[in-house]
């Protein structure tokens, strides 16, 4: 075989995600690296092709039909069921998805970026080979190569367990089967069980604990884990697992049947089963042996607080570390490291802070949280330390529904305050349109703010959100 010829970077990122695109734009838009993205999959990543902006766009879909229901008390002629085209709207989104593609792939080649489509892997310590679909294979070499590779969703090892679908395999539905069992309690299956029941199919969650959300505050797991079940979301609790999944009829839709065989000898015959049971790092076709990087126990790649993995000059950002698996985080901590490689002399010493970083979880109604939960806060600081503001109430929005039907719109909000200076150290809080509430209140707990900050602040009335600055 004829020697590969190897061309040489300044800075090789394997995967055009979320943190790998961060970066690699970082590197070759601000500095001038010489800089390649190797994506073995659509560009953009998880976020924008299975994550992020199809689950948002999903949720505002599903919302829709929600206020549908309210319009109805505020006087809006609106059929008992309104007809939608979940395939329209799936069509729109692969749009909007696509549309996206380009753009990462145009921003990319306008910031000299070059882009390999292929799966990379290691065949040397700074040596990076992808195979070409003509059965050749380039070879790439680089004094920094980037790891950004990201996740990929588990399937349990349940006996016909890939007869269910995972949140990638959602996003490809062409129409909303009429019952679905979700199974697991993370953010992702609460998130996709919320917009399935909004969207009117037999929604079944199966949950392991009493509680979904269990990384949660307590208050968040208690109150969304009873609103679900207020909302008509079927519950099963305390879940002994899976024995077996059987197809009794493929197809797509109504046609499509699974029956689920719990340990407990329990049975239940679903049109689509999804699993959303935690994700594992990309790692698998690295071949991170030859460099020697090392991972931890849960096979995240292990870095230091600069991204620096076991090897010097390869580094790790975003999902394939475990760390916070968020979006602007693996977009923050990609610029940063570009800052750290490539900037000038004061920005040798560049990192992201993982403290404090807000969070939503796009369910209904919405979480936002940024901090420590009651029990970490309890840990850290001590009980006697600790003092904690309350309240829950339901949002105007919701005054022209019937008393009963009040309390299935909760809107709760706890603030978590440390030390005589009631510094701010959790804030947790949700409920109607919470999601966009955050983002300000992050920044001043970022900052550091205390009770008295908050309550500094005059409150904007009328809104849910002046709570938290009239909280006593
Ligand atoms: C259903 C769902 C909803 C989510 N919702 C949100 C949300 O609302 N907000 C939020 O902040 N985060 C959300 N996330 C998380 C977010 O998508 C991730 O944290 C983020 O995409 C991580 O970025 P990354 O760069 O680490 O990896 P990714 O974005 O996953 O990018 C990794 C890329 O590497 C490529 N790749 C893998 N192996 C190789 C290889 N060997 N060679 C070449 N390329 C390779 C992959 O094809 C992929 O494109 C969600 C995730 C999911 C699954």
């Amino acid at each position: 075989m004829a020697p590969v010829d190897v061309q040489q970077y300044d800075y090789i990122v394997l995967g055009g995600g979320s943190g790998g695109s961060g970066s690699g734009r970082r590197a070759a838009g601000w500095y001038g690296a010489k800089t390649l993205i190797v994506e073995s999959g659509r560009s953009g990543g998880t976020c924008v092709n299975v994550g992020c902006v199809p689950k948002k766009m999903t949720w505002n879909f599903a919302t829709i039909n929600e206020m549908l229901e309210v319009g109805k008390h505020y006087g809006y002629d609106i059929p008992e069921k309104v007809k939608f085209d979940y395939t329209h709207f799936k069509n729109t989104r692969d749009a909007v998805i696509k549309r996206l593609n380009g753009i990462y792939e145009r921003n990319w080649g306008r910031e000299g970026i070059d882009l390999v489509h292929g799966r990379a892997r290691f065949v040397e310590s700074k040596v990076i080979e992808v195979a070409n679909e003509d059965g050749s294979v380039s070879r790439f070499t680089a004094p920094h190569i980037l790891i950004a590779t990201g996740g990929r969703p588990n399937v349990p090892k349940v006996p016909g367990a890939e007869h269910g679908i995972t949140s990638d395999g959602f996003f490809e539905l062409e129409e909303l089967p009429p019952k679905v069992a979700v199974v697991g309690a993370g953010y992702i299956a609460v998130e996709l069980a919320g917009v399935m029941n909004a969207a009117d199919v037999e929604t079944h969650m199966f949950i392991r604990g009493e509680h979904f959300l269990r990384k949660f505050d307590p208050m968040v797991q208690k109150t969304m884990t009873d609103r679900y079940d207020a909302a008509g979301v079927k519950l099963h609790r305390n879940h002994s697992g899976f024995k077996e999944v059987k197809l009794i009829r493929d197809g797509k839709g109504k046609d499509r049947l699974i029956k689920l065989i719990s340990h407990d000898g329990s049975e239940l015959e679903v049109n689509e089963l999804l699993w959303a049971v935690g994700r594992a790092p990309e790692v698998e076709d690295l071949h991170i042996d030859i460099p020697g990087i090392k991972l931890n126990p849960s096979g995240h790649i292990v870095v230091d607080e600069y991204q620096n993995t076991s090897v010097e000059g390869v580094y790790a950002i975003g999902d394939v570390t475990g760390q916070a698996e968020l979006t602007p985080v693996a977009i923050a901590a990609g610029r940063q490291l570009g800052n750290r490689i490539f900037g000038p002399p004061e920005l040798k010493h560049s990192k992201i802070s993982y403290e404090n970083i807000p969070t939503v979880v796009f369910s209904h109604p919405e979480v936002g949280v940024v901090g420590l939960t009651e029990p970490e806060a309890r840990q850290r600081y001590g009980d006697d330390k600790i003092k904690i503001y309350h309240t829950k109430f339901t949002a105007m929005f919701y005054d022209v529904l019937p008393a009963e039907e009040k309390p299935k719109n909760p809107t709760e909000m706890k603030i978590i305050c440390a030390g005589p200076q009631e510094k701010v150290v959790g804030l947790h809080i949700l409920g109607l349109g919470v999601g966009e509430m955050l983002q300000g209140f992050g920044v001043a707990v970022k900052m550091g703010a205390t009770k008295q900050d908050f309550d500094s602040c005059v409150a904007i009335h009328p809104t849910s959100a002046e709570e938290l600055v009239t909280l006593r």
